[in-house]
């Protein structure tokens, strides 16, 4: 089975706005093990729809759209897909009568224009829309001695995900016919090792016709191992996978951190939480990362108090001291910085992270550069250095996620990497 993805809007075309629908179909599509082989943009032209749509209708079992579904006359979806297959519009009552109690709850009457969402292409299904007043259209269409099945969705991104998960992922997989049951993911989470790495220590997990696979992605210096598998039910395939689970475990030991969509900041407030520790941090040099990640994930504002931000280390230490000084790092420095977070902040653990001196000059040296993270709790100081280089937008996130592994690793008395 093969997939086209057709985005529609005169925005997307003309360089207002990223066409983001069809990079995140296309994600999800082989995430059901459904190759896309073409991705088509045209703009709110009912000539330009129509001739997308029987393209696309002789090559792919599965045609997914996004945009034009409005109730404004730019919006054409509707009306190419009934020209394009010949299924003139037919109101749907229901339909109407959902999207009029939809107004209604907004203390609103439904505009005439409205009634247009209500109409669908002949033989179509509906696929409902619980947050916006444009239902989706599923349209099943031969062309060319090829079966294609249209599911057209509203173009903002945030209506077209949810009915994707909830409306045309279970009538793909129902298409699919797996008796092996759906297609279910386990996500482990690494920090610490490169990817290259992983494959040394895992030399057959990645192989492509292993069961369950196993795929390899980084982000910002965070690798994920996604195990997919087929199962009639999520226990049957915690059972599938658990050996899979156990060889990654033994391989990487506690370089996994966490699974399915924990970043380091999750693992570390769970820990926090679990210990019932504050913690406050300090950061210098590349940018507030650890302080931005932990105010996003802070749930209660019970075991974050707080973090500072410094361009360099002269400035975290003029803080320090009141005093215009220049210091070098080292570990006298970082405990001093560490144990005024704790006193300031009130809090039992201090996390000062940051690199030596700046990052401009490791951008205009391109160079590796020191880097360092203390982490004091009570009145135990850990102190790491380590050499980094990269390019910025990698390095800045590796550092700050090399400070809170540190955290995480000294909350769950682990060792520290060396
Ligand atoms: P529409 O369903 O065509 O009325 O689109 C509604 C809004 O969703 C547009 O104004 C865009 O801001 C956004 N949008 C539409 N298509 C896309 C797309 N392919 N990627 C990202 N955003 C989109
Ligand atoms: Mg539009």
């Amino acid at each position: 089975m093969q997939a086209e993805i057709i985005a529609i809007g005169d925005e997307l075309i003309s360089g207002q706005r990223l066409d983001t629908n069809s990079q995140w179909l296309s994600g999800q599509l082989a995430s059901l093990g459904i190759q896309t082989i073409r991705h088509t943009t045209v703009g709110d032209d009912l000539e330009g729809n129509i001739e997308a749509l029987r393209l696309a209708a002789r090559r792919a079992q599965v045609v997914v759209l996004s945009g034009g579904l409005g109730p404004t006359l730019d919006d054409l979806t509707r009306q190419a897909m009934a020209v394009a297959f010949d299924r003139p519009l037919e109101l749907n009552a229901e339909s109407l009568e959902k999207i009029r109690q939809m107004f209604r709850k907004r203390n609103r009457d439904m505009p005439e224009r409205n009634q247009i969402q209500a109409h669908f292409p002949q033989s179509s299904l509906v696929i409902d829309n619980p947050y916006g007043s444009a239902p989706g259209i599923d349209l099943t269409v031969e062309a060319n001695e090829n079966t294609a099945r249209f599911f057209a969705l509203p173009g903002v991104p945030a209506e077209m995900k949810q009915m994707w998960h909830e409306s045309v992922v279970p009538r793909i997989e129902e298409m699919l016919g797996d008796s092996r049951g759906p297609l279910r993911f386990h996500s482990l989470k690494i920090f610490g090792i490169g990817e290259s790495d992983v494959e040394v220590r895992l030399p057959t997990l990645i192989e492509r016709a292993r069961q369950p696979s196993v795929g390899i992605t980084v982000s910002r210096a965070t690798i994920t191992l996604r195990i997919a598998g087929r199962a009639p039910t999520e226990s049957d395939f915690q059972q599938l996978i658990a050996p899979t689970v156990d060889e990654i475990h033994a391989a990487l030991g506690d370089l996994v951190f966490g699974v399915g969509e924990q970043e380091l900041q999750h693992v570390v407030l769970d820990a926090l939480r679990a210990e019932n520790v504050r913690m406050a941090t300090l950061e210098m040099g590349a940018a507030s990362w650890i302080g931005d990640w932990m105010l996003a994930a802070n749930g209660d504002g019970q075991h974050f108090a707080g973090s500072l931000a410094f361009p360099t280390l002269d400035s975290a230490c003029h803080w320090l001291t009141g005093q215009p000084v220049v210091s070098d790092m080292d570990e006298a420095t970082c405990a001093a910085l560490a144990q005024e977070v704790q006193r300031r902040f009130g809090v039992e653990l201090a996390l000062v992270s940051g690199i030596y001196p700046s990052i401009e000059r490791m951008l205009s040296q391109d160079q590796a550069v020191p880097t360092f993270h203390a982490v004091a709790f009570g009145s135990s100081l850990q102190f790491l250095r380590e050499e980094l280089g990269g390019h910025p937008d990698v390095l800045g996130p590796r550092i700050a996620k090399s400070g809170l592994d540190a955290v995480r690793r000294v909350l769950l008395r682990l060792p520290q990497r060396s």
